[in-house]
C-alpha cells in the first residue's frame, strides 16, 4: 500500500524511503534580521540534491472589500534567489542552508525540491512566512451611522503575519486552501513590548507544530499541513476565563480575529486580578479563543490542552475545578456512567473504562470520562508526555480528517 504523508513525504512505496524537510528559523521575528531556511533530505539509495527556491518581496495590504483592508497580506517588488546543494556520491543524507535578510515587513516564500541518486524528485509544498518590523498603515473608510455615511479612519491597521502559510502567492484574492487558522495574539495586558512578545512566540509555535520529540506535540507535528499559523496584530484582550473576548478594530484585532478559526491570546504578566495567573483557559467551541500564559511552567503543553477547547469543544478530564461541559464529537465528559458506557461502546472500548473523573488524592467530581490508562492532554495537560486518547483522541481526529478533505469548520 502506497501512503502519502501529509507533511513529510514519503516517496518511492516499494523501494526504500526518501525524505525531505525543511524549516526557516527564527520562525516568527519582528525585527529586522537574518532567516535561515535549511532543508534536509534522507534516503538509502544516495541523495543527489537540495534545491531551495526563494521569493522574498515587501509585504502589503492587498486590497479594500470596501470597507476595512483584508488582513490576509499581499507581497509586492518581489525577487528571487536559491540555493543548489549537490552531494558526493555515497551520500545518504545532506542538509542545504540558505541565509535571508529580512527587512521591515518582509514576506517570504520557499520551495524547496530533493532528488535521489534513482531519480526520484520530491517537491515539497511551497511555505510563506513574514518577518521584521511590522507593517502598520493607516486607512480612511466610510461607515453608516443610521442614514448618515460617516468618515472613519485607523492609523494604525496591521494585516495578519504569516508564520507557516502553505502557498507560494501571497494575497488576499487567492483562493486558499481549508485550514486550521490559528491566530497568535499579543493581549493587551501583556508586560514589556511587541519585541518581547515576538521572541516568545516563535518558541511556543515551534515546540507546539515543530516538535516530533515529545507525544504531546506529535500529531500536530504530524499534522501541520493542516494548520496555517498566523501572528495577530495588537489589540487583542482576554481578563479572565469568561469567554468575552476584544478585539480592537483600528489595529487590524478584529479583522483578523475573523478571518482565523481560532485564536490564541498570550498572556506573560506575573499578576492577575484573578485566582488564575498562570493558568489558561479557552472556549468550549469548534473554532474558538483562548487564553495562554508564555511565563507558565510548560506553555506549549497547556497551548495543546486549551486547543482540545477551542477546536474540538472537549471538556476537561482532570478533577475537580474543570469545565466538565463538552461538545465535541464525540463528547468526551459525561454526567453519568451510563451515558460514558454508551460513548464507550460507540468507540469499541470497554466500559470498565468509563471512570469517575478523579485525582489521586482519590476526589472525584461528579463526571464521567473514558480512561485507559494512558496520560491524556485532557486530564494530565503539564506532562510532555501527554497525548490525545479515546473520545478526545475520537474528535481531534474527526476534525482533522475533514480539514484533510477541505471542510475543516
Ligand atoms: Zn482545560
Amino acid at each position: 500500500v502506497c501512503l502519502l504523508g501529509l507533511w513529510l513525504v514519503l516517496a518511492g512505496c516499494a523501494s526504500q524511503p526518501f525524505t525531505v524537510a525543511a524549516l526557516h528559523t527564527p520562525l516568527s521575528l519582528q525585527q529586522s534580521h537574518n532567516s535561515t531556511i535549511t532543508a534536509s533530505g534522507a534516503t538509502i539509495d544516495g541523495l543527489e540534491h537540495l534545491n531551495i527556491v526563494v521569493t522574498k518581496g515587501t509585504m502589503v495590504s492587498c486590497d479594500f472589500d470596501g470597507d476595512l483592508p483584508s488582513s490576509i497580506p499581499c507581497r509586492v517588488n518581489a525577487t528571487t534567489q536559491g540555493r543548489s546543494c549537490i552531494f558526493a556520491a555515497g551520500a545518504t543524507a545532506g542538509q542545504c542552508s540558505i541565509s535571508v535578510d529580512l527587512g521591515p515587513h518582509t514576506l517570504v516564500t520557499y520551495k524547496v525540491q530533493g532528488k535521489a541518486r534513482t531519480g526520484r524528485i520530491i517537491n515539497l509544498p511551497a511555505v510563506t512566512y513574514a518577518g521584521g518590523e511590522p507593517l502598520v498603515e493607516a486607512f480612511c473608510w466610510w461607515e453608516w451611522v443610521v442614514i448618515v455615511p460617516v468618515r472613519e479612519c485607523a492609523d494604525s491597521f496591521s494585516p495578519l503575519a504569516p508564520i507557516w502559510w502553505q502557498t507560494d502567492q501571497p494575497s488576499s484574492t487567492v483562493q486558499r486552501e481549508d485550514r486550521i487558522d490559528l491566530g497568535y495574539y499579543q493581549d493587551t495586558d501583556f508586560v514589556a513590548n511587541a519585541q518581547v512578545f515576538s521572541n516568545m512566540i516563535g518558541p511556543l509555535v515551534a515546540n507546539v507544530f515543530f516538535n516530533s520529540q515529545q507525544p504531546f506535540a506529535q500529531d500536530y507535528t504530524l499534522n501541520r499541513d493542516l494548520f496555517t499559523l498566523w501572528r495577530g496584530p495588537p489589540g487583542g484582550d482576554l481578563d479572565a476565563c469568561n469567554g468575552s473576548y476584544s478585539f480592537n478594530q483600528a489595529t487590524g484585532a478584529a479583522s483578523a480575529a475573523a478571518a482565523t478559526d481560532a485564536e490564541v491570546l498570550i498572556h506573560n504578566e506575573t499578576t492577575d486580578a484573578g485566582s488564575s495567573a498562570g493558568r489558561g483557559c479557552a472556549q468550549l467551541a469548534h473554532g474558538g479563543g483562548s487564553w495562554v500564559w508564555v511565563n507558565h511552567a510548560v506553555p506549549p503543553n497547556n497551548m495543546v490542552h486549551e486547543s482540545g477547547h477551542m477546536l474540538y469543544g472537549l471538556g476537561d478530564e482532570y478533577c475537580c475545578d474543570g469545565g466538565y461541559s463538552s461538545i465535541s464529537i464525540p463528547r468526551n465528559v459525561f454526567s453519568t456512567k451510563a451515558a460514558c458506557d454508551a460513548a464507550a461502546a460507540g468507540i469499541g472500548v470497554a466500559a470498565s473504562l468509563c471512570v469517575q473523573i478523579a485525582n489521586a488524592a482519590g476526589d472525584t467530581a461528579s463526571f464521567w470520562h473514558v480512561d485507559d490508562g494512558q496520560l491524556d492532554i485532557m486530564q494530565s495537560s503539564r506532562n510532555v508526555n501527554s497525548d490525545w486518547r479515546d473520545l478526545g483522541d475520537r474528535a481531534r481526529v474527526r476534525l482533522m480528517r475533514r480539514c484533510a478533505a477541505g471542510d475543516c469548520f
